[in-house]
């Protein structure tokens, strides 16, 4: 086994602090990797303050991961050592469940997630995420990177890029519809730009007329201030599909009016308490659907990371160090980034 250097929360409320502890051996069919860059999601926040009280802690956040091989099991067949790879939300799932066989591992009824899991390698313990200098990894849940990419603008593509390009590939998002993405953080950034990048008419909604000029750098044809009820009006009954990224509880239906007769609004962010129930009527007298989904599988977030390198699509990052950590999670809860933290994992040395 070899020891790995993280930042850790002990505890719901103390600011997380330097952590060491041991990775599993490297077995046949696993790659270890040096992690060089870990995305910073809102989720990391959550089981932090375990405010989704399903948190066991040490608790070592982070699953939007990229790094360099530095070692391969003999029966691995796609990484070699020195090889660019990347891990996401989970790292481990059943195999044979239905799910698993379509290649939808995120919806099977025992995937292992990337942190926060229980860890069948290390009895006892949870798995560690990616604010760490290493982790080891099955390769079937290992991604391939590619090198014409910023790195550290890739590793959000891991969680945020896919959790947005995977329903806009599910609803078939493309030339000649009109899609809405509602609120512009790190999930929504993404929607716009593969909303974009898929041919649909982009329009983005949000709530603070201060992001107007930046949803159009990042590619929106429209942006709508979603508090202007005017606004809202000159939009009704004229979307395919709307992706709503926002987690905070808000009225659906201003949303579910906009839709055109069988379309569809799929919610991607888990709210801590419910959003105000939407009125059935909305859905019945126009066959539209309300919908939910989460992250994508691993063949589809290799199809994504493949997508992202053609036309060279990144996240808008901001990189920090990781002693600045609590920091960006305050500044996060303010949404006062653009669009994602990124935590240089060589920042990890200073601690060690
Ligand atoms: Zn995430
Ligand atoms: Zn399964």
């Amino acid at each position: 086994m070899a020891k790995a250097i993280s930042y850790a929360a002990h505890d719901p409320k103390s600011p997380l602090a330097p952590f060491s502890f041991e990775r599993r051996e490297v077995g046949n069919t696993d790659v270890q990797i040096e992690i060089l860059f870990c995305g910073v999601c809102h989720s990391d926040l959550h089981q932090v303050r375990d405010e989704w009280a399903n948190s066991t802690f040490p608790l070592v956040p982070g699953h939007e991961i990229v790094g360099r091989v530095t070692q391969v099991g003999s029966n691995v067949k796609h990484f070699k050592v020195g090889d660019l790879a990347g891990v996401g939300c989970m790292v481990d799932s059943c195999g044979t469940c239905p799910d698993c066989a379509e290649g939808l591992e995120q919806y099977c009824n025992h995937s292992v997630f990337t942190y926060n899991s229980p860890d069948k390698h290390m009895p006892g313990q949870a798995t560690y995420g990616g604010y760490s200098n290493q982790i080891v990894v099955d390769e079937r849940f290992t991604l391939k990177i590619s090198d014409k990419l910023d790195l550290a603008a890739t590793a959000p593509l891991l969680c945020a890029g896919i959790t947005t390009y995977s329903p806009l590939r599910h609803w078939k998002v493309g030339p000649g519809q009109k899609v809405g993405i509602v609120g512009l953080g790190g999930l929504g950034h993404m929607g716009v730009k593969f909303a974009k990048a898929f041919g649909a008419h982009t329009v983005l909604f949000t709530t603070s007329a201060n992001k107007v000029e930046d949803a159009k750098r990042l590619g929106a044809d429209e942006v709508v201030i979603s508090k202007d009820s005017e606004q809202m009006q000159q939009h009704l009954q004229s979307f395919d599909f709307i992706l709503n990224t926002v987690a905070a509880p808000h009225n659906l239906d201003q949303f579910m009016a906009l839709l055109k007769r069988d379309g569809s609004m799929c919610l991607v962010g888990v709210p801590d308490s419910p959003h105000p129930s939407p009125n059935i009527a909305n859905l019945i007298f126009k066959r539209r659907q309300l919908a939910g989904s989460l992250i994508g599988g691993i063949r589809e977030t290799q199809e994504m990371l493949d997508f992202c390198a053609e036309h060279n699509i990144t996240s808008d990052v901001e990189l920090i160090a990781i002693q600045d950590i609590n920091t960006a999670f305050d500044r996060m809860l303010k949404s006062d980034v653009k669009y994602r933290f990124v935590i240089d994992i060589a920042s990890l040395k200073q601690a060690a």
